[in-house]
């Protein structure tokens, strides 16, 4: 047995058993965005993890948003949305975007580029809508980066549940 399995055996479930699921998906260490779009004048952010890179040539980035998030039809209007990744300092942003109330500032946004950014972000970009894909209650929408930031720093991670900081993360 290996040193892993020894430590910890595996358990197998139904795979329809959506608590284990998502404790599954759970141990999948992530980052954190805070999405963004604009719509007739008015700025809208959701917090999601849900990203990933798409390809290099051309740079597309995918990105996963539940058909009912608002913002989900603000992204389908506006046909362009923002990637903030936050910085390690920012648990309260992913808190405040995800509908949970957190007693932090209300957060600022950078208006550089038609689509805002949020301020003190590690990295962002901006993206137009290229594709969409339906993905059970989800929508894969495939952008296009037509904009890029990035500054030093280190990344709020999500894992298991919760919110955490790499051990070693200067960058
Ligand atoms: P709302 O719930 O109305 O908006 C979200 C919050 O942002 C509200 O509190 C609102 O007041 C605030 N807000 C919006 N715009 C502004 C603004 N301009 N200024 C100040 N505050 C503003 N869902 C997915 O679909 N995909 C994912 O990948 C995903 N990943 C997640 C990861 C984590 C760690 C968490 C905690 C949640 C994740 N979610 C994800 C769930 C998603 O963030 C919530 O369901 C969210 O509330 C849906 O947002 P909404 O667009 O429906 O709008």
């Amino acid at each position: 047995m290996s040193e892993g399995a020894a430590a910890q055996a595996a358990q197998t479930v139904a795979a329809d058993d959506l608590q284990c699921f998502r404790r599954v998906l759970g141990r999948f260490a992530s980052g954190i965005t805070i999405v963004t779009t604009k719509l007739e004048g008015r700025v809208h952010g959701m917090t999601a993890s849900a990203f990933m890179s798409g390809s290099l040539h051309p740079p597309l980035v995918v990105i996963s948003i539940g058909r009912t998030a608002k913002l989900h039809d603000y992204i389908e209007h506006s046909g362009a949305f923002g990637i903030s990744i936050l910085d390690e300092a920012q648990e309260g942003h992913s808190r405040h975007f995800a509908g949970q109330p957190v007693h932090v500032h209300e957060p600022l946004f950078d208006e550089q580029v038609d689509i805002p950014l949020v301020q003190g972000a590690l990295a962002g970009l901006v993206a137009t809508v290229e594709d969409a894909h339906r993905c059970g209650d989800h929508t894969l929408f495939v952008g296009q980066v037509r904009h890029l930031q990035v500054r030093e720093g280190a990344p709020l991670i999500h894992f298991a549940g919760g919110y955490h900081q790499l051990a070693n993360s200067a960058a």
